[in-house]
Protein backbone atom coordinates (compact mmCIF):
# COMPACT_ATOMS: atom_id res chain seq x y z
CA UNK A 1 0.00 0.00 0.00
CA UNK A 2 0.98 3.52 -0.60
CA UNK A 3 2.28 5.65 1.53
CA UNK A 4 0.55 8.88 2.07
CA UNK A 5 1.93 11.82 3.73
CA UNK A 6 -0.44 14.41 2.60
CA UNK A 7 -4.35 13.18 1.35
CA UNK A 8 -4.15 13.57 -2.45
CA UNK A 9 -7.37 15.64 -3.08
CA UNK A 10 -9.29 14.41 -6.61
CA UNK A 11 -11.84 15.41 -8.28
CA UNK A 12 -14.33 12.72 -10.41
CA UNK A 13 -16.27 13.26 -12.81
CA UNK A 14 -18.39 10.92 -14.41
CA UNK A 15 -20.93 11.11 -17.57
CA UNK A 16 -24.05 11.37 -17.10
CA UNK A 17 -24.85 7.37 -18.30
CA UNK A 18 -24.98 4.39 -15.67
CA UNK A 19 -22.66 2.14 -17.59
CA UNK A 20 -20.00 5.79 -16.83
CA UNK A 21 -21.48 6.23 -13.69
CA UNK A 22 -21.22 3.01 -11.64
CA UNK A 23 -17.42 2.18 -12.34
CA UNK A 24 -16.69 5.92 -11.69
CA UNK A 25 -18.11 5.95 -8.61
CA UNK A 26 -16.39 2.16 -7.38
CA UNK A 27 -13.04 3.80 -8.81
CA UNK A 28 -14.07 6.96 -6.39
CA UNK A 29 -14.63 4.59 -3.34
CA UNK A 30 -11.33 2.59 -4.27
CA UNK A 31 -9.56 5.77 -4.30
CA UNK A 32 -10.73 7.15 -1.44
CA UNK A 33 -10.20 3.51 0.48
CA UNK A 34 -6.43 4.28 -0.01
CA UNK A 35 -6.53 7.15 2.17
CA UNK A 36 -7.44 9.86 -0.60
CA UNK A 37 -9.74 12.66 -0.44
CA UNK A 38 -12.29 12.42 -3.72
CA UNK A 39 -15.05 14.61 -4.13
CA UNK A 40 -17.59 13.17 -7.09
CA UNK A 41 -18.92 16.28 -9.15
CA UNK A 42 -22.49 15.27 -10.40
CA UNK A 43 -25.76 16.60 -10.67
CA UNK A 44 -28.84 16.00 -8.26
CA UNK A 45 -30.67 12.96 -9.51
CA UNK A 46 -27.32 11.24 -10.22
CA UNK A 47 -26.40 12.28 -6.71
CA UNK A 48 -29.21 10.97 -4.99
CA UNK A 49 -28.49 7.55 -7.08
CA UNK A 50 -25.08 7.50 -5.70
CA UNK A 51 -25.46 8.60 -2.13
CA UNK A 52 -26.06 5.24 -0.12
CA UNK A 53 -22.67 3.99 -1.90
CA UNK A 54 -20.78 6.82 -0.45
CA UNK A 55 -22.29 6.90 2.97
CA UNK A 56 -21.47 3.06 2.76
CA UNK A 57 -17.84 4.35 2.25
CA UNK A 58 -17.73 7.06 4.58
CA UNK A 59 -18.96 4.95 7.15
CA UNK A 60 -16.24 2.50 7.27
CA UNK A 61 -13.80 6.33 7.82
CA UNK A 62 -13.09 6.90 3.57
CA UNK A 63 -13.35 10.59 2.91
CA UNK A 64 -15.27 10.87 -0.44
CA UNK A 65 -17.89 13.50 -0.92
CA UNK A 66 -20.59 14.61 -3.38
CA UNK A 67 -20.40 18.15 -4.77
CA UNK A 68 -23.55 18.81 -6.79
CA UNK A 69 -23.96 21.54 -9.42
CA UNK A 70 -27.35 22.64 -11.00
CA UNK A 71 -28.44 20.81 -14.32
CA UNK A 72 -29.13 22.91 -16.79
CA UNK A 73 -32.72 21.58 -17.55
CA UNK A 74 -34.27 25.20 -19.03
CA UNK A 75 -31.11 25.79 -21.50
CA UNK A 76 -31.49 22.87 -23.29
CA UNK A 77 -35.69 22.28 -22.63
CA UNK A 78 -35.55 19.54 -20.28
CA UNK A 79 -37.82 18.15 -18.39
CA UNK A 80 -37.43 18.26 -14.72
CA UNK A 81 -35.91 14.69 -13.42
CA UNK A 82 -34.19 13.93 -16.62
CA UNK A 83 -30.18 14.36 -16.12
CA UNK A 84 -29.06 10.64 -16.91
CA UNK A 85 -29.34 8.24 -20.02
CA UNK A 86 -31.14 5.52 -18.47
CA UNK A 87 -34.30 8.03 -18.97
CA UNK A 88 -33.99 8.71 -22.00
CA UNK A 89 -35.96 6.66 -24.38
CA UNK A 90 -35.28 9.24 -27.76
CA UNK A 91 -32.81 10.62 -29.96
CA UNK A 92 -34.02 14.52 -29.54
CA UNK A 93 -34.27 14.01 -26.15
CA UNK A 94 -30.70 12.30 -26.03
CA UNK A 95 -29.06 15.07 -27.86
CA UNK A 96 -30.51 17.58 -25.52
CA UNK A 97 -28.87 15.71 -22.53
CA UNK A 98 -25.45 15.52 -24.31
CA UNK A 99 -25.82 19.25 -24.78
CA UNK A 100 -26.84 19.20 -21.12
CA UNK A 101 -23.61 17.33 -20.19
CA UNK A 102 -21.66 19.95 -21.84
CA UNK A 103 -22.95 22.97 -20.50
CA UNK A 104 -21.71 21.84 -16.85
CA UNK A 105 -18.38 23.47 -17.45
CA UNK A 106 -20.04 26.51 -16.80
CA UNK A 107 -20.09 25.44 -12.54
CA UNK A 108 -17.34 23.48 -12.97
CA UNK A 109 -14.88 25.20 -13.99
CA UNK A 110 -15.16 28.20 -11.60
CA UNK A 111 -15.45 25.89 -8.91
CA UNK A 112 -12.26 23.99 -9.75
CA UNK A 113 -10.76 27.15 -10.21
CA UNK A 114 -11.66 28.60 -6.80
CA UNK A 115 -11.30 25.10 -4.96
CA UNK A 116 -8.27 23.28 -7.07
CA UNK A 117 -7.32 19.76 -6.58
CA UNK A 118 -4.75 17.87 -6.84
CA UNK A 119 -5.86 16.06 -10.02
CA UNK A 120 -8.94 15.44 -12.00
CA UNK A 121 -10.39 11.85 -13.12
CA UNK A 122 -12.33 13.00 -15.98
CA UNK A 123 -14.74 10.79 -18.17
CA UNK A 124 -13.70 11.34 -21.73
CA UNK A 125 -17.10 12.36 -22.69
CA UNK A 126 -15.69 15.70 -21.06
CA UNK A 127 -13.19 17.00 -23.17
CA UNK A 128 -13.36 20.60 -21.64
CA UNK A 129 -11.81 18.92 -18.57
CA UNK A 130 -8.51 18.88 -20.60
CA UNK A 131 -8.20 22.25 -20.92
CA UNK A 132 -8.95 23.02 -17.46
CA UNK A 133 -6.89 20.41 -15.97
CA UNK A 134 -3.93 22.44 -18.25
CA UNK A 135 -4.49 25.89 -16.64
CA UNK A 136 -4.67 24.31 -12.80
CA UNK A 137 -1.41 22.87 -13.86
CA UNK A 138 -3.22 19.43 -12.46
CA UNK A 139 -2.72 16.19 -14.07
CA UNK A 140 -6.13 15.11 -16.36
CA UNK A 141 -6.56 11.28 -16.24
CA UNK A 142 -9.02 9.82 -18.01
CA UNK A 143 -11.68 7.22 -18.25
CA UNK A 144 -13.81 6.14 -21.01
CA UNK A 145 -15.63 2.91 -19.85
CA UNK A 146 -14.24 0.69 -22.87
CA UNK A 147 -11.62 -2.49 -22.27
CA UNK A 148 -8.22 -1.48 -23.99
CA UNK A 149 -8.90 -4.27 -26.45
CA UNK A 150 -11.76 -2.17 -27.86
CA UNK A 151 -9.73 0.92 -28.28
CA UNK A 152 -6.89 -0.71 -29.78
CA UNK A 153 -9.66 -2.12 -32.42
CA UNK A 154 -10.77 1.31 -32.73
CA UNK A 155 -7.46 2.94 -33.44
CA UNK A 156 -6.86 0.06 -35.58
CA UNK A 157 -9.83 0.20 -37.73
CA UNK A 158 -9.32 4.07 -38.18
CA UNK A 159 -5.93 3.63 -39.27
CA UNK A 160 -7.55 1.46 -41.65
CA UNK A 161 -9.69 4.35 -43.10
CA UNK A 162 -7.22 6.22 -43.26
CA UNK A 163 -5.29 4.33 -45.39
CA UNK A 164 -7.79 3.79 -47.76
CA UNK A 165 -8.23 6.31 -51.19
CA UNK A 166 -10.55 9.06 -50.31
CA UNK A 167 -13.73 7.79 -52.63
CA UNK A 168 -13.47 4.17 -51.36
CA UNK A 169 -13.55 5.73 -47.85
CA UNK A 170 -16.72 7.58 -48.63
CA UNK A 171 -18.02 4.16 -49.99
CA UNK A 172 -18.20 3.56 -46.48
CA UNK A 173 -20.54 6.05 -45.15
CA UNK A 174 -23.16 5.00 -43.13
CA UNK A 175 -22.70 1.07 -44.58
CA UNK A 176 -23.01 -0.74 -41.32
CA UNK A 177 -24.40 -3.47 -42.54
CA UNK A 178 -21.93 -5.04 -44.60
CA UNK A 179 -19.21 -8.02 -43.50
CA UNK A 180 -18.18 -9.74 -41.96
CA UNK A 181 -14.53 -7.25 -42.01
CA UNK A 182 -11.43 -7.93 -40.71
CA UNK A 183 -9.61 -5.47 -38.42
CA UNK A 184 -5.98 -5.79 -39.44
CA UNK A 185 -2.70 -4.60 -38.14
CA UNK A 186 -3.79 -6.16 -34.90
CA UNK A 187 -1.97 -8.57 -32.81
CA UNK A 188 -4.25 -11.26 -34.29
CA UNK A 189 -6.61 -11.36 -37.22
CA UNK A 190 -10.35 -10.57 -35.89
CA UNK A 191 -13.12 -10.61 -38.37
CA UNK A 192 -16.33 -8.53 -37.23
CA UNK A 193 -19.36 -9.96 -38.21
CA UNK A 194 -20.43 -6.36 -39.49
CA UNK A 195 -18.27 -3.38 -40.70
CA UNK A 196 -18.21 -0.68 -38.40
CA UNK A 197 -19.97 1.99 -38.63
CA UNK A 198 -17.37 5.01 -40.29
CA UNK A 199 -19.30 7.58 -38.00
CA UNK A 200 -18.90 6.38 -34.96
CA UNK A 201 -15.09 4.98 -35.89
CA UNK A 202 -14.27 8.27 -36.58
CA UNK A 203 -16.06 10.20 -33.48
CA UNK A 204 -14.73 7.48 -31.31
CA UNK A 205 -11.27 7.44 -32.63
CA UNK A 206 -10.98 11.79 -32.40
CA UNK A 207 -11.96 11.22 -28.99
CA UNK A 208 -9.47 8.62 -27.94
CA UNK A 209 -6.92 10.40 -30.05
CA UNK A 210 -8.00 13.80 -28.02
CA UNK A 211 -7.03 12.05 -24.76
CA UNK A 212 -3.77 10.22 -25.71
CA UNK A 213 -2.61 14.03 -26.31
CA UNK A 214 -4.24 15.78 -23.75
CA UNK A 215 -4.45 13.36 -20.24
CA UNK A 216 -1.65 11.84 -18.03
CA UNK A 217 -2.72 8.68 -18.29
CA UNK A 218 -6.07 5.83 -19.48
CA UNK A 219 -7.66 3.98 -16.39
CA UNK A 220 -9.52 1.09 -17.60
CA UNK A 221 -12.17 -0.89 -15.77
CA UNK A 222 -10.24 -4.69 -16.25
CA UNK A 223 -7.44 -6.55 -15.49
CA UNK A 224 -4.39 -7.84 -17.35
CA UNK A 225 -5.37 -11.44 -17.86
CA UNK A 226 -9.02 -10.22 -19.79
CA UNK A 227 -7.39 -7.51 -22.17
CA UNK A 228 -4.05 -9.54 -22.19
CA UNK A 229 -0.20 -8.77 -22.53
CA UNK A 230 -0.66 -8.48 -26.46
CA UNK A 231 -2.89 -6.18 -26.30
CA UNK A 232 -1.31 -4.01 -23.58
CA UNK A 233 2.04 -4.38 -25.62
CA UNK A 234 0.27 -3.11 -28.81
CA UNK A 235 -1.18 -0.39 -27.09
CA UNK A 236 1.99 0.53 -25.27
CA UNK A 237 3.66 1.15 -28.60
CA UNK A 238 1.42 3.20 -30.55
CA UNK A 239 1.07 5.29 -28.10
CA UNK A 240 3.22 7.02 -24.90
CA UNK A 241 -0.07 7.45 -22.85
CA UNK A 242 0.13 5.70 -19.19
CA UNK A 243 -2.50 3.05 -18.69
CA UNK A 244 -3.67 1.72 -15.76
CA UNK A 245 -6.00 -1.58 -15.11
CA UNK A 246 -7.74 -1.11 -12.58
CA UNK A 247 -10.22 -3.99 -12.03
CA UNK A 248 -13.16 -5.32 -12.07
CA UNK A 249 -13.82 -2.15 -9.83
CA UNK A 250 -16.93 -3.81 -8.56
CA UNK A 251 -15.05 -7.06 -7.36
CA UNK A 252 -12.53 -4.88 -5.83
CA UNK A 253 -14.37 -2.77 -3.83
CA UNK A 254 -16.07 -5.92 -2.65
CA UNK A 255 -12.51 -6.58 -1.11
CA UNK A 256 -12.55 -3.39 1.01
CA UNK A 257 -16.54 -4.22 2.01
CA UNK A 258 -16.98 -5.28 5.31
CA UNK A 259 -17.35 -9.41 5.75
CA UNK A 260 -21.15 -9.19 5.68
CA UNK A 261 -21.57 -7.02 2.67
CA UNK A 262 -18.96 -9.91 0.61
CA UNK A 263 -22.33 -11.13 -1.12
CA UNK A 264 -24.61 -8.33 -2.48
CA UNK A 265 -27.32 -7.53 -0.44
CA UNK A 266 -30.84 -7.17 -1.22
CA UNK A 267 -32.15 -3.90 -0.18
CA UNK A 268 -35.95 -3.84 -0.63
CA UNK A 269 -38.90 -6.04 -1.67
CA UNK A 270 -38.30 -6.04 -5.33
CA UNK A 271 -34.91 -7.54 -5.17
CA UNK A 272 -36.26 -9.43 -2.14
CA UNK A 273 -38.30 -11.36 -4.37
CA UNK A 274 -36.39 -11.76 -7.60
CA UNK A 275 -33.65 -13.61 -4.75
CA UNK A 276 -36.39 -16.14 -3.14
CA UNK A 277 -37.27 -17.02 -6.82
CA UNK A 278 -34.14 -17.65 -7.94
CA UNK A 279 -33.25 -19.88 -4.27
CA UNK A 280 -36.39 -21.66 -5.97
CA UNK A 281 -34.54 -22.62 -9.15
CA UNK A 282 -31.73 -25.30 -9.86
CA UNK A 283 -28.07 -24.18 -10.14
CA UNK A 284 -27.14 -22.97 -13.77
CA UNK A 285 -30.27 -23.38 -14.66
CA UNK A 286 -31.68 -19.67 -15.21
CA UNK A 287 -30.48 -17.36 -18.41
CA UNK A 288 -30.80 -13.62 -17.39
CA UNK A 289 -31.89 -11.45 -20.27
CA UNK A 290 -30.32 -7.77 -20.12
CA UNK A 291 -29.26 -5.14 -22.69
CA UNK A 292 -28.04 -2.47 -20.57
CA UNK A 293 -29.39 0.95 -19.42
CA UNK A 294 -29.89 2.37 -22.84
CA UNK A 295 -30.59 -0.15 -25.36
CA UNK A 296 -34.55 0.09 -26.11
CA UNK A 297 -35.58 -2.49 -28.32
CA UNK A 298 -39.22 -2.03 -30.16
CA UNK A 299 -42.01 -4.08 -29.86
CA UNK A 300 -41.14 -6.66 -32.73
CA UNK A 301 -37.81 -7.52 -31.16
CA UNK A 302 -39.29 -7.97 -28.14
CA UNK A 303 -41.36 -10.61 -29.14
CA UNK A 304 -38.99 -12.34 -30.99
CA UNK A 305 -37.08 -12.29 -27.63
CA UNK A 306 -40.02 -13.77 -25.79
CA UNK A 307 -40.40 -16.44 -28.90
CA UNK A 308 -36.96 -17.71 -28.46
CA UNK A 309 -36.60 -17.51 -24.31
CA UNK A 310 -39.82 -20.00 -24.46
CA UNK A 311 -39.16 -22.23 -27.36
CA UNK A 312 -35.46 -22.69 -25.48
CA UNK A 313 -37.23 -24.49 -22.85
CA UNK A 314 -35.07 -22.28 -19.94
CA UNK A 315 -35.98 -20.27 -16.92
CA UNK A 316 -35.13 -16.71 -17.28
CA UNK A 317 -35.17 -13.31 -15.46
CA UNK A 318 -35.35 -10.86 -18.82
CA UNK A 319 -35.09 -7.54 -17.89
CA UNK A 320 -37.16 -5.04 -20.42
CA UNK A 321 -36.61 -1.25 -20.78
CA UNK A 322 -39.18 -0.77 -24.06
CA UNK A 323 -39.25 1.73 -26.89
CA UNK A 324 -41.98 3.88 -25.93
CA UNK A 325 -44.72 4.64 -28.81
CA UNK A 326 -45.20 7.85 -30.00
CA UNK A 327 -48.82 7.63 -29.65
CA UNK A 328 -50.14 8.01 -26.71
CA UNK A 329 -52.66 5.40 -27.30
CA UNK A 330 -51.33 2.87 -28.61
CA UNK A 331 -48.36 3.50 -25.86
CA UNK A 332 -51.47 2.43 -23.63
CA UNK A 333 -52.50 -0.46 -25.48
CA UNK A 334 -49.04 -1.43 -25.31
CA UNK A 335 -49.05 -1.04 -21.70
CA UNK A 336 -52.01 -2.58 -20.64
CA UNK A 337 -52.39 -5.68 -22.89
CA UNK A 338 -48.71 -6.28 -23.17
CA UNK A 339 -49.22 -6.60 -27.40
CA UNK A 340 -45.35 -7.28 -27.44
CA UNK A 341 -45.46 -10.67 -25.99
CA UNK A 342 -47.23 -13.54 -27.79
CA UNK A 343 -50.50 -14.26 -26.57
CA UNK A 344 -51.06 -16.49 -23.43
CA UNK A 345 -46.96 -15.97 -22.56
CA UNK A 346 -47.34 -14.15 -19.06
CA UNK A 347 -49.63 -16.87 -17.97
CA UNK A 348 -48.23 -19.99 -19.49
CA UNK A 349 -44.45 -18.53 -18.05
CA UNK A 350 -46.35 -18.13 -14.83
CA UNK A 351 -48.13 -21.43 -14.49
CA UNK A 352 -44.52 -23.10 -15.62
CA UNK A 353 -42.87 -20.70 -12.69
CA UNK A 354 -40.29 -20.35 -15.69
CA UNK A 355 -40.00 -16.42 -15.95
CA UNK A 356 -39.71 -13.47 -14.30
CA UNK A 357 -39.81 -10.25 -16.48
CA UNK A 358 -38.18 -7.05 -14.73
CA UNK A 359 -39.82 -3.16 -16.43
CA UNK A 360 -37.57 -1.39 -13.52
CA UNK A 361 -33.86 -1.19 -12.77
CA UNK A 362 -32.37 -4.92 -12.40
CA UNK A 363 -30.76 -5.61 -9.46
CA UNK A 364 -27.76 -7.26 -11.83
CA UNK A 365 -25.25 -7.82 -9.37
CA UNK A 366 -27.37 -10.17 -7.13
CA UNK A 367 -28.90 -11.78 -10.12
CA UNK A 368 -25.48 -12.58 -11.93
CA UNK A 369 -23.95 -13.77 -8.57
CA UNK A 370 -26.57 -16.05 -7.42
CA UNK A 371 -25.66 -19.96 -8.36
CA UNK A 372 -28.89 -19.87 -10.21
CA UNK A 373 -28.01 -18.13 -12.92
CA UNK A 374 -26.40 -20.05 -15.64
CA UNK A 375 -26.02 -17.74 -18.56
CA UNK A 376 -26.15 -14.05 -19.82
CA UNK A 377 -27.91 -13.15 -23.22
CA UNK A 378 -26.35 -9.76 -22.68
CA UNK A 379 -25.79 -6.39 -25.51
CA UNK A 380 -21.76 -6.81 -24.13
CA UNK A 381 -21.61 -3.41 -22.63
CA UNK A 382 -18.04 -3.05 -21.22
CA UNK A 383 -18.95 -2.35 -17.33
CA UNK A 384 -21.70 -5.16 -17.54
CA UNK A 385 -19.00 -7.53 -19.13
CA UNK A 386 -16.87 -7.40 -15.95
CA UNK A 387 -19.50 -8.20 -13.86
CA UNK A 388 -20.31 -11.16 -15.67
CA UNK A 389 -16.58 -12.45 -15.76
CA UNK A 390 -16.22 -11.00 -12.02
CA UNK A 391 -19.51 -13.72 -11.30
CA UNK A 392 -18.01 -16.45 -13.89
CA UNK A 393 -21.29 -16.58 -15.77
CA UNK A 394 -21.27 -17.48 -19.57
CA UNK A 395 -23.02 -15.27 -22.11
CA UNK A 396 -24.92 -14.99 -25.30
CA UNK A 397 -23.46 -12.34 -26.93
CA UNK A 398 -25.85 -9.82 -29.09
CA UNK A 399 -24.00 -6.72 -29.42
CA UNK A 400 -26.33 -3.58 -30.13
CA UNK A 401 -23.53 -0.16 -30.75
CA UNK A 402 -20.88 1.79 -30.19
CA UNK A 403 -17.97 -0.96 -29.47
CA UNK A 404 -19.98 -3.75 -28.35
CA UNK A 405 -19.26 -5.93 -31.39
CA UNK A 406 -15.47 -5.59 -30.03
CA UNK A 407 -16.41 -6.69 -26.96
CA UNK A 408 -18.38 -9.80 -28.07
CA UNK A 409 -15.00 -10.89 -29.86
CA UNK A 410 -12.87 -10.06 -26.72
CA UNK A 411 -15.46 -12.75 -25.63
CA UNK A 412 -16.08 -15.06 -27.92
CA UNK A 413 -13.01 -15.47 -29.92
CA UNK A 414 -10.05 -13.97 -27.78
CA UNK A 415 -11.09 -16.15 -25.06
CA UNK A 416 -14.18 -18.10 -25.62
CA UNK A 417 -16.51 -17.76 -22.50
CA UNK A 418 -19.19 -16.85 -24.62
CA UNK A 419 -21.40 -17.65 -27.83
CA UNK A 420 -22.77 -15.24 -30.51
CA UNK A 421 -26.35 -14.54 -31.04
CA UNK A 422 -25.79 -13.50 -34.87
CA UNK A 423 -26.38 -9.53 -34.01
CA UNK A 424 -27.62 -8.35 -38.05
CA UNK A 425 -26.98 -4.18 -37.08
CA UNK A 426 -24.24 -1.86 -35.63
CA UNK A 427 -26.23 1.17 -34.31
CA UNK A 428 -24.17 4.29 -33.92
CA UNK A 429 -26.21 4.37 -30.80
CA UNK A 430 -29.35 3.53 -28.64
CA UNK A 431 -31.90 5.84 -30.37
CA UNK A 432 -30.69 4.89 -34.08
CA UNK A 433 -33.60 3.26 -35.93
CA UNK A 434 -33.30 -0.38 -36.16
CA UNK A 435 -34.31 -2.64 -39.86
CA UNK A 436 -33.48 -5.79 -38.80
CA UNK A 437 -35.11 -8.11 -36.13
CA UNK A 438 -32.68 -10.71 -34.57
CA UNK A 439 -35.47 -13.37 -35.15
CA UNK A 440 -36.27 -16.31 -32.57
CA UNK A 441 -34.51 -19.27 -34.05
CA UNK A 442 -30.87 -17.39 -33.17
CA UNK A 443 -32.10 -16.41 -29.82
CA UNK A 444 -33.06 -20.07 -28.98
CA UNK A 445 -29.70 -21.53 -30.78
CA UNK A 446 -28.15 -19.39 -28.71
CA UNK A 447 -29.58 -19.97 -25.44
CA UNK A 448 -29.67 -24.03 -26.13
CA UNK A 449 -25.68 -24.20 -27.07
CA UNK A 450 -24.84 -22.78 -23.76
CA UNK A 451 -27.44 -24.28 -21.31
CA UNK A 452 -28.29 -27.74 -22.90
CA UNK A 453 -25.38 -29.41 -21.11
CA UNK A 454 -23.54 -30.49 -24.33
CA UNK A 455 -19.74 -30.58 -24.90
CA UNK A 456 -19.97 -27.30 -25.99
CA UNK A 457 -21.96 -25.43 -23.89
CA UNK A 458 -19.75 -27.00 -21.05
CA UNK A 459 -16.62 -26.14 -22.52
CA UNK A 460 -17.50 -22.44 -22.91
CA UNK A 461 -18.59 -22.63 -18.83
CA UNK A 462 -15.48 -23.86 -17.95
CA UNK A 463 -13.28 -20.86 -19.44
CA UNK A 464 -16.03 -18.54 -17.72
CA UNK A 465 -14.93 -20.00 -14.58
CA UNK A 466 -11.28 -19.97 -15.29
CA UNK A 467 -11.62 -16.19 -16.58
CA UNK A 468 -13.17 -15.62 -13.17
CA UNK A 469 -10.47 -17.18 -11.27
CA UNK A 470 -8.16 -15.03 -12.81
CA UNK A 471 -9.95 -11.76 -11.99
CA UNK A 472 -10.09 -13.35 -8.15
CA UNK A 473 -6.82 -13.33 -8.55
CA UNK A 474 -6.18 -9.98 -10.08
CA UNK A 475 -8.17 -7.97 -6.94
CA UNK A 476 -6.40 -10.34 -3.90
CA UNK A 477 -4.06 -7.85 -2.05
CA UNK A 478 -0.85 -8.06 -3.94
CA UNK A 479 -2.83 -9.07 -7.48
CA UNK A 480 -2.29 -6.69 -10.64
CA UNK A 481 -5.30 -4.45 -10.17
CA UNK A 482 -4.36 -3.79 -6.25
CA UNK A 483 -0.62 -3.03 -7.95
CA UNK A 484 -1.46 -0.94 -11.01
CA UNK A 485 -3.52 1.12 -8.33
CA UNK A 486 -1.12 1.47 -5.64
CA UNK A 487 1.43 2.51 -9.20
CA UNK A 488 -0.69 5.22 -9.71
CA UNK A 489 -1.54 7.02 -6.92
CA UNK A 490 2.47 6.72 -6.20
CA UNK A 491 2.45 8.63 -9.46
CA UNK A 492 0.41 11.06 -8.49
CA UNK A 493 1.58 11.57 -5.44
CA UNK A 494 5.23 11.94 -7.14
CA UNK A 495 3.46 14.31 -9.45
CA UNK A 496 2.33 16.59 -6.65
CA UNK A 497 5.62 16.80 -4.82
N1 LIG B 1 -27.65 -2.08 -14.74
C1 LIG B 1 -28.37 -2.55 -13.66
N2 LIG B 1 -29.72 -2.78 -13.85
C2 LIG B 1 -30.37 -2.56 -15.02
C3 LIG B 1 -29.60 -2.09 -16.12
C4 LIG B 1 -28.25 -1.87 -15.95
O1 LIG B 1 -27.82 -2.76 -12.57
O2 LIG B 1 -31.57 -2.79 -15.10
C5 LIG B 1 -26.22 -1.74 -14.55
C6 LIG B 1 -25.27 -2.85 -14.95
O3 LIG B 1 -25.07 -3.74 -13.86
C7 LIG B 1 -24.01 -2.06 -15.32
C8 LIG B 1 -24.57 -0.78 -15.91
O4 LIG B 1 -25.89 -0.64 -15.40
O5 LIG B 1 -23.30 -1.74 -14.14
C9 LIG B 1 -24.66 -0.82 -17.43
O6 LIG B 1 -23.42 -0.53 -17.98
P1 LIG B 1 -22.93 -1.14 -19.37
O7 LIG B 1 -21.63 -0.48 -19.69
O8 LIG B 1 -22.86 -2.59 -19.30
O9 LIG B 1 -24.05 -0.83 -20.42
P2 LIG B 1 -24.82 0.48 -20.88
O10 LIG B 1 -25.97 0.62 -19.97
O11 LIG B 1 -23.86 1.64 -20.80
O12 LIG B 1 -25.22 0.14 -22.28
Amino acid sequence: MAEISRPLNVYFLPFLAQGHMIPFCQFARLFAARGLHVTIITTPVNARFLQSSIEESNALGHHIQLHTVRFPSDEVGLPDGIENFFNVTDAPTGHKLYEAAGLLRNQVQPFMEENPPDCIVSDFMYPWTAPIATRLGIPRIVFNSFCLFAVCMISAHNRQLQSLPPGLCNDHDGDNSGGPFVVSGLPETITLPLRPPKRISELLGSLIEADQKNSYGLIVNNFNDLDGQDYINYHQKSTDLKVWHIGPASLMLRNILPKEDLHPQTNNEHDELIRTWLDSKESNSVVYVSFGSLCRFDDPQLFEIACGLESSGCSFIWVVHRESKQNNEEEEEAEEKKTWLPKGFEGRMKKENRGLILMKWAPQELILNHPATGGFLTHCGWTTVTEAVSAGVPMMTWPVFVEQFYNEKLITQVHGFGVEVGAEEWNSGPYDRRDKVVNKMKIENAVRRLMDCGEEGEKVRRKAIEMREKAGKAVEEDGSSQRNLTALIEDLELFCK
